[in-house]
């Protein structure tokens, strides 16, 4: 690691807890010590000492069109001209509503946000007071936030309420919170059985990325969709990573199956601080001030955000190609890198879809959290750093999935593969 990277983590030490402001950036998953980064422009990240990086995160999702995209940096730069901030509507909101309608099957209206994390908090509440039911199903391994609610983990015995999984979440709000193993539909009909009439939401990523990149097993989405007719429950996709990425309407476009409400952010942003939850109108009619469920924000809908999000959205929109050149970029990339691992006999495990892919360095599948955590991440994180000296940025954690972008070309593509293979000669 650079001198100066090293400097200022000494000194972000000082005043910010643990020298981050969001925990995986520490690098403690992987060893070492985080980079500082001064820029970005396309598939490049650069730090404070002068080194380049492809960048295999992307700002965990939103650089979908690569870093500083002209046609975001161009209406950012128009909007901020008439200052930052009003509290009061804008037109530019109104667009972003309609765009957000357009694209993602499930919205019929949608409220904005600030993070991912206000999004999923209030998709809740709004289940909630819709339903009138206290109770929710979440899936081990699946990331949504760091609200309260979903900061919980699974109890001892199958059918058991969550326990809490910080200090400072209450065992009371634990206990409204159900967990399941992902892809195991068995367990969400025991614990609906059990908590007939209770439970007002299951919300689950529809393609996970945070346990390393899990798709869901065939018929696994459809089967949650039916237990959430038969039993009036409000279906809830977490499709803040997977919004926009997977397809312009997200994995609930790719995989045709459309839930209640659907909450997004990273990709929506375009970078800037940004959420958003939608879904059914009828649904949508009880937030505030149309209905009786609160949910407000001072900067919601900033104007800054709206600018960035819209021109992203737009761009996207108007063209759609962008999809399939990303799944060809995916298939490419990540068949060689698959090819690689079978070559030098490793019995490692690839799980991939369009641009979202993680290597596992298990011999298992991986299709929940239990098998995921059969990792050697040890391992991963010696593979981390190999490819970090080589010039390639991945995530610095297994339980991660990496984001590619449009910015990846040809070159880049064969930048990362001589780094794939002989960061994996490296460490083996
Ligand atoms: C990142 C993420 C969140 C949280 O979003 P923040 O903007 O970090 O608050 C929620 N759900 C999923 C699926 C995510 O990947």
């Amino acid at each position: 690691m650079g001198k100066k990277s090293a400097e200022l983590f000494s000194k972000a030490q000082k005043y910010i807890p643990g020298g981050v402001n969001s925990p995986v950036r520490a690098f403690k998953a992987v060893g070492g010590n985080p980079l500082f980064i001064e820029r970005a422009k396309g598939a490049y990240l650069y730090d404070v000492d002068g080194n380049e990086y492809i960048d295999m995160i992307n700002s965990w999702g939103p650089m979908i069109l690569g870093h500083a995209f002209g046609p975001v940096e161009k209406e950012v730069k128009k909007t901020l001209k008439n200052s930052f901030s009003f509290g009061a509507p804008t037109a530019l909101e109104v667009d972003m509503a309609k765009i957000i309608t357009e694209m993602v099957p499930s919205v019929e209206k949608v409220r904005m946000v600030n993070s991912g994390t206000e999004a999923t908090m209030s998709a809740i509440r709004v289940a909630r007071g819709y339903t009138g039911r206290d109770k929710i199903i979440k899936f081990e391994g699946c990331y949504h936030g760091h609200g309260d609610s979903f900061l919980i983990s699974a109890g001892s015995g199958a059918i058991t309420m969550g326990e809490p999984d910080s200090p400072g979440v209450t065992k009371g709000t634990a206990k409204d919170t159900l967990l399941a193993p992902y892809n195991d539909l068995d367990a969400v009909k025991k614990l609906v059985e059990a908590n007939k009439g209770e439970i007002a939401a299951i919300i689950l990523e529809p393609v996970v990325g945070n346990m390393g990149c899990v798709l869901p097993q065939f018929g696994y989405l459809e089967g949650l969709r039916k237990i959430c007719d038969d039993e009036k429950i409000v279906l809830i996709f977490d499709e803040v990573m997977t919004g926009f990425r997977l397809a312009a309407g997200g994995a609930q476009e790719r995989f045709g199956v459309t839930p209640d409400m659907t909450t997004l952010g990273k990709i929506i942003g375009g970078g800037m601080p940004v959420g958003a939850y939608g879904g059914k109108a009828e649904i949508m009619e009880f937030v505030s001030p149309a209905g009786p469920v609160y949910q407000a924000g001072t900067l919601s809908g900033n104007p800054m955000a709206m600018a960035a999000g819209y021109a992203m959205l737009k761009h996207i929109q108007e063209n759609p190609g962008i999809y399939q050149k990303l799944d060809e970029i995916g298939d490419e990339l990540v068949g060689e890198i698959e090819k690689a691992v079978k070559k030098l006999d490793l019995p490692y495990t690839i799980n991939h879809i369009g641009s979202m892919y993680s290597l596992f360095f298990t011999d298992k599948k991986v299709t929940d959290l239990e098998t995921a955590k059969t990792t050697n991440t040890e391992l991963f994180g010696k593979y981390f750093q190999a490819m970090l000296k080589k010039g390639v940025y991945l995530a610095p954690s297994q339980y991660e999935s990496l984001f590619l972008s449009v910015a990846l070309k040809p070159k880049q593509m064969k930048h990362i593969l001589k780094a794939h293979k002989e960061s994996l000669k490296e460490i083996h």
